[in-house]
């Protein structure tokens, strides 16, 4: 058994009468009690809020946009970088002297590495619960509604995912639908294993049946979740592999688009080209985190696979039929990084010609194996090795958006900027396109956009009635 604790040792018990929380059983003037949530960090931590909302709008729960005026103020976190970290503090300290009666909680990755220490460092914080523990959510929610005073769930020895009857959706284009979560993996730099626990994989009717309410309910669009979400293997006796849920969730009648994000080098196989190659609904993007284009710097990371293996599947994307737009996340600054470790990283640019790149400094952090590592790059550097390869990804972008004007995209749109008088939306590949049109009410809609243009970040153009 992991950890559950509920009035532990070093917190006030439930009958600790000057300790309750009147605010959670102090009713609205609509007759519900009302829920604040703030989501921080990745896409898997959005859908979790998502998920979260569902679990209170099911207790009688209403949401409400400002933070004062809720009677549950949560913040849903993330603590992969310090930055990111610290934000979440600074918002809890704006609570130190306001909280008054209030229920406030730390939800997500920071929640679970930092555990019980929340509540040393912001002691009117009521509520700690890692994502590995939130199908304990209700029970705690209950726990607290009866007055209890503080509550965790820091449980990361679990087999189960997070299920919920209700899912809010706070994106009314695209759905996403998480179908692992945790990781096996253990990357030196990364905290998800600790924040978030060991893999653990939906089984395949799940996901299918709640593809098909999402189809039901006019989603067209899909996104599959997972931190590796291509290691997926379905604990169900049909033992379907990645590839077989992705081919199947585009079969779904109504769907029209599949993504999925994020794949991890190793279990990226050709059979997934060959699955997009086939299947139209399946998006014409992979993201692919790189990391290092140097071996010594991969191998330090622990990434578990080579330079030349990545570009072999780099090498099987790009032989496809359609033209499959590829992305990637990198890591500059590692400990021991050299200037011809860069230069290998730079050189990897040049040979994929990423669509996009989501680049960062390495910073060091709690429970990683290579926060103690030696050798760190001085933060000047870092920052001067950052801008060299977001200039050079720049120029990249630059030449092959240009090379798209007068090709045509369908796009979804899913924004209208009125000061502009643009629309904006995603074409297959996840390419990012402003246009114009002649026509209104156009939100939702898939329509056909021919290229006029090409920037470093986007893609202008018109619609092609
Ligand atoms: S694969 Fe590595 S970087 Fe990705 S979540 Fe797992 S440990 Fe972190």
């Amino acid at each position: 058994m992991g950890t559950f604790v509920v009035n532990a040792s070093n917190v006030a018990t439930a009958s600790d009468a000057s300790l309750t929380n009147p605010a959670i059983s102090s009713i609205s003037p609509d007759g519900k009690k009302s829920f604040y949530l703030e989501t921080f960090g990745c896409q898997m931590n959005a859908h979790d809020s998502e998920k979260v909302s569902g679990v209170l709008l099911g207790r009688g729960y209403r949401a409400v946009e400002n933070p004062a005026q809720a009677d549950l103020v949560l913040y849903n976190t993330c603590s992969i970088r310090e930055k990111a970290a610290q934000k979440v503090f600074a918002r809890l300290g704006d609570w130190k002297t306001v909280a008054n009666g209030k229920i406030i909680g730390v939800l997500g990755c920071l929640a679970q590495q930092e555990g019980e220490e929340i509540f040393e460092r912001a002691p009117w914080v009521s509520l700690v619960c890692g994502s590995a523990s939130y199908r304990k959510l209700p029970e705690l929610l209950a726990q607290l509604e009866a007055g209890g005073r503080r509550v965790t769930g820091l449980d990361l020895d679990t087999d189960e995912t997070f299920e919920t009857e209700i899912t809010r959706r706070d994106n009314l284009i695209r759905a996403y639908i998480t179908i692992i979560e945790g990781c096996d993996y253990s990357c030196s730099y990364c905290v998800v294993p600790h924040t978030r626990g060991p893999e653990r994989s939906r089984a395949s009717d799940a996901v299918l049946a709640e593809a098909q309410r999402l189809a039901d309910a006019g989603y067209t669009e899909i996104q599959l979740l997972g931190q590796t979400v291509n290691s997926y293997r379905d604990p169900s006796t049909r033992k379907w592999r990645f590839v077989d849920l992705l081919r199947a969730v585009a079969a779904v009648q109504g769907i029209r688009r599949v993504r999925f994000t994020t794949s991890h080098p190793n279990d990226f196989n050709h059979e997934i080209v060959h699955a997009i190659d086939e299947t139209p609904a399946l998006c014409d993007h992979v993201h692919l985190p790189v990391q290092s284009g140097s071996d010594r710097v991969l191998r330090a990371m622990r990434r578990t696979y080579t330079r030349e293996e990545y570009l072999q599947k780099i090498e099987w994307i790009r032989a496809a039929k359609r033209p499959i737009s590829i992305t990637s996340d990198i890591i500059v600054g590692f400990p021991g990084e050299t200037e011809a470790d860069f230069e290998d990283t730079l050189t990897l640019l040049d040979a994929v010609q990423y669509d996009t790149i989501f680049s960062f400094t390495y910073s060091p952090r709690p429970n990683t194996s290579a926060k103690d590592m030696p050798d760190a790059v001085p933060e000047e550097e870092k920052s001067k090795r950052l801008a060299a390869l977001n200039e050079r990804q720049r120029q990249i972008q630059i030449a092959n958006n240009e090379k798209l004007v007068g090709a045509t995209f369908e796009v979804l749109v899913d924004a209208h900027h009125a000061a502009r008088g643009q629309w904006t939306g995603r074409s297959t590949s996840n390419r990012l396109i402003n246009f114009t049109s002649t026509r209104e009410n156009l939100l939702g809609e898939y329509v056909s956009v021919r290229v006029t243009r090409g920037g470093p970040n986007c893609i202008g153009g018109e619609h092609v009635l």
